[in-house]
Order: C-alpha cells, then structure tokens, then sequence
C-alpha cells in the first residue's frame, strides 16, 4: 500500500467539502471492492472519505409505497431487516446471497450500485423495480443512474445517499452463482409491478438491462413457457474464461423462467 489520507467525517456536509477540496479524494464505503482495487494499484486516490458513519446515508425506513434504504446499510442489514422483509422479500433474498458473510457484513448497496460491477446483484433489482437513487445532489430513476459496465450518472464529488424501492410481493431474484467468487455468472431479476412485468438481468458483461422483449411478451398475455433466448439479443452476453456469451445468454433464459415461475 502506498501512502494516502485517510479521513472519516461526521456529517454529509463534512464528506462533500473533503471530497470537493481534494480532487484525488475518493468516497470509501464497505471497501470491499475499492480495497482490492487499491491493493493492485488499479487506483491511487490521495485521500480516502470513509461514509460509514455518515447519519445521512443510514437506516431502512418504511415509506409511503416502498422502503427507502440508506447508501451505507450492509448487505447483511438488508437481509436481516424485517421492514425489507415485510414490503421486499426478494430484495432480503438477494442481499442475503450476496458473496459470502465478511462481504455482506462490510458491502453497503451504496457501494455495490456506484461501482456498478457488470456482475454485481443489486443493479438487477433496481432496474427491475423501477427505484430511484438519491445523491447528494439528485434524485435519478435506475434506467438513469446506470449507464454501462462500471459506469453511473454520478459526477465528481457526488454521493449516494439512499434508495428507494416500491413494495412489490411478486418479484424473484435467481442468481447462477460463479462458484469461486459468487458474483452472478448471469442472474435475473423479475418483477410484477402494477405497470406489468420487468425483467433486469446482470453478468450478462456490458452492465445490468432489461428485458423488453420479454416483459412485453408477458404483458401481452404471452406463455412464460414460451419465454426462450431466442428473444434476447446474444449481443448483449460477452464470453470470459467462466463462461462463453452463447452460454451465459442461454443460462438468462432459463433462470428467468424459473424466477418468474415462482411468481406463480
Ligand atoms: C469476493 C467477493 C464476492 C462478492 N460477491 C458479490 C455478489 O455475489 N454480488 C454482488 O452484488 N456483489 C458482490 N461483491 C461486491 C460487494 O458486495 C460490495 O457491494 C461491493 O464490493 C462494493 O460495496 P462497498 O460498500 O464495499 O463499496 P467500496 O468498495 O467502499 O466502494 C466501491 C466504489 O463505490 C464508490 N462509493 C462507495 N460508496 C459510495 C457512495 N455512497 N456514493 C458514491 N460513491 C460511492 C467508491 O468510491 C468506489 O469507487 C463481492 C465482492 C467480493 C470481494
């Protein structure tokens, strides 16, 4: 490790000017993946701001028609909470499957959806949802915040704070688990809101999207049986030494019908 600053602010306000005064300064959340990456000198920030004990960024709250989850709440506090629980039970599953306890105990959902890992769970979920990321700046709708592989809308300096889910009974999240580091092979998450189906998957390789075809297949009243990958698009699957794209894109089909017939 090299030498860097290390700073652990108190107060949202506090975490914005450390991270506005210093451009090489970098939001550090669970570390579960920005340690990794600063151990392989993938990055050099020269200040680390440590958001886990920001008030403004803790808490699962109830609120009119969902839950709104702060950035910083654990993996394993998801999974655990009775509010998740009672409103999104497939949102509890998910975080509860996520790497392996150490990861859940440390990993915040902040973290996860601002790296936005191509493999990761949560960016699955909130697409599939319809939820929306708060920062210290904006409110943007998943579709908005998440924009290819590693990538977000979020600008320098800008902090997640929250987010927000609608309470939803019918959703499933089914992951093929790579079995060394458990991130998705490919995993799928599928939702029946009021608006009709949705359907996100990730691990796919260029970043978490939705299923169109699909989802309007179902809406128009169309078998779940019928649901092959000869609607999706292979260009969205790339092939890695886990697993190759014609091989990943038939595995999405497959868990998507298995995820939504447990809707059923
Ligand atoms: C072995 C292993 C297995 C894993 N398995 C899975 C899995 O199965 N599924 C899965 O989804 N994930 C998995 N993960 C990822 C893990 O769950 C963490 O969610 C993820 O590493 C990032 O969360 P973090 O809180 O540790 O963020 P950090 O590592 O602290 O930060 C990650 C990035 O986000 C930025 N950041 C952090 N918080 C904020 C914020 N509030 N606002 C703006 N930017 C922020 C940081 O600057 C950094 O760039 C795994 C990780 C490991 C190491």
């Amino acid at each position: 490790m090299y030498e860097l600053a290390y700073s652990r602010p108190e107060s949202l306000t506090e975490a914005l000017a450390l991270l506005a005064e210093d451009e090489g300064a970098q939001a550090l959340s669970g570390g579960q993946t920005l340690m990794p990456v600063l151990r392989a000198r993938l990055a050099m920030p020269s200040r680390l701001v440590d958001l886990q004990r920001l008030p403004e960024l803790a808490g699962i709250r109830l609120v009119e028609g969902g839950i709104e989850i702060g950035a910083a709440t654990t993996h394993a506090e998801v999974a655990a909470s009775a509010h998740v629980r009672a409103v999104l039970p497939a949102l509890a599953d998910l975080a509860g499957g996520i790497g392996d306890p150490a990861i859940r105990h440390r990993g915040t959902i902040g973290g996860s959806i601002a790296n936005n890992d191509p493999a990761a769970c949560y960016p699955s979920a909130l697409l599939a949802l319809g939820a929306t990321v708060t920062t210290s700046r904006r409110t943007l709708a998943a579709e908005e915040f998440f924009t290819g592989m590693f990538s977000t809308a979020l600008e320098p300096g800008e902090i997640v704070t929250a987010v927000r889910f609608p309470a939803c009974q019918r959703a499933a999240y089914i992951k093929f688990r790579n079995p060394a580091s458990r991130f998705a092979l490919v995993g799928a998450f599928v939702a029946q809101l009021p608006s009709g189906y949705r359907i996100a998957i990730t691990g796919g390789g260029h970043g978490v999207f939705r299923w169109r075809e699909a989802e309007q297949h179902l809406d128009g009243g169309g078998a779940m049986a019928a649901i092959t990958e000869d609607m999706l698009d292979l260009g969205h699957f790339t092939g890695d030494l886990h697993g190759s794209a014609e091989y990943r894109h038939h595995i999405a089909a497959v868990i998507v019908r298995r995820a939504l017939s447990t809707l059923a």
